[in-house]
């Protein structure tokens, strides 16, 4: 854990649990943040960053799931994120402050759907795990999708696993919106063509998006 006057930058889970433990028992004010585009924290708190969390840890490509840690920076995602034909448009800051932020945009609430696993520490320093990198639902209380945009208030989100399927309608799109560069990967196409043949047994639906 590295001090630097009112910031602290814990490196893991443990960290994080450790730093908001003690800051609990000792009645400590703190903030959690990553980037500080949405506002800096005030100098009667502690900062707790997410700046050294900042790895995209995993990625399952045959599974289409990321695990990123909460401090990634959206530009480093995003250069991760080309390969599935997605990206974070138009924001900039951190992963976790993205999601955990409080407003809810047209992006941000797209990608709190693909949200599929969440490690979060609580105000107390409890480490949770929610979710898997499972698309399938899980039993029990759904707490993770109501965490996500609660803004630091409750605790610390450290990582997610993210659903990297692209929308259908973004795949269709490609021959217009999506330029080379974008190659659409091989698990992509597989999954999209095996949805149309569920739909559409018959393929007698117009699979163009220009029509
Ligand atoms: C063009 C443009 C458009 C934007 N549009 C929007 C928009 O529509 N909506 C919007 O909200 N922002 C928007 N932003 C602001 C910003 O880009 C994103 O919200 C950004 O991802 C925030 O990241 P940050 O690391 O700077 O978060 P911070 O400013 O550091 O934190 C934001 C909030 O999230 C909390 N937080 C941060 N990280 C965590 C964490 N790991 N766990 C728990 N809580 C955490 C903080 O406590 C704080 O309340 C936009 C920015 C740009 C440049």
């Amino acid at each position: 854990m590295k001090n630097t006057s009112n910031i602290i930058f814990p490196a893991a889970p443990e960290d994080f649990s450790e730093t908001l433990r003690q800051a609990s028992r000792a009645g400590q004010k703190v903030s959690i943040r990553g980037y500080s585009t949405q506002g800096k924290t005030p100098p009667d708190r502690t900062e707790v960053n997410t700046g050294r969390c900042n790895k995209i840890l995993d990625i399952f490509s045959k599974d289409l799931v990321m695990k990123a840690q909460a401090g990634v920076s959206i530009d480093k995602l995003n250069e991760s994120l080309m390969r599935y034909n997605l990206a974070i448009e138009g924001y900039t800051g951190s992963l976790g402050g993205f999601l955990m932020g409080a407003d809810i945009s047209g992006g941000q609430y797209q990608w709190r759907q693909r949200v599929l696993g969440m490690t979060f520490i609580t105000g107390g320093g409890e480490i949770m795990n929610y979710g898997s990198m499972s698309v399938k639902d899980v039993t029990g209380y759904r707490m993770m999708h109501f965490l996500l945009g609660t803004r630091g208030r409750l605790g610390a989100a450290l990582s997610f696993y993210i659903n990297l399927a692209p929308a259908h309608r973004i795949v269709w799109r490609k021959p217009q919106n999506i330029s080379a560069v974008h190659e659409i990967s091989e698990p992509v196409v597989r999954i999209t063509e095996g949805i149309e043949r569920l739909f559409d047994p018959a393929g007698i639906l117009n699979k163009s998006a220009d029509k």
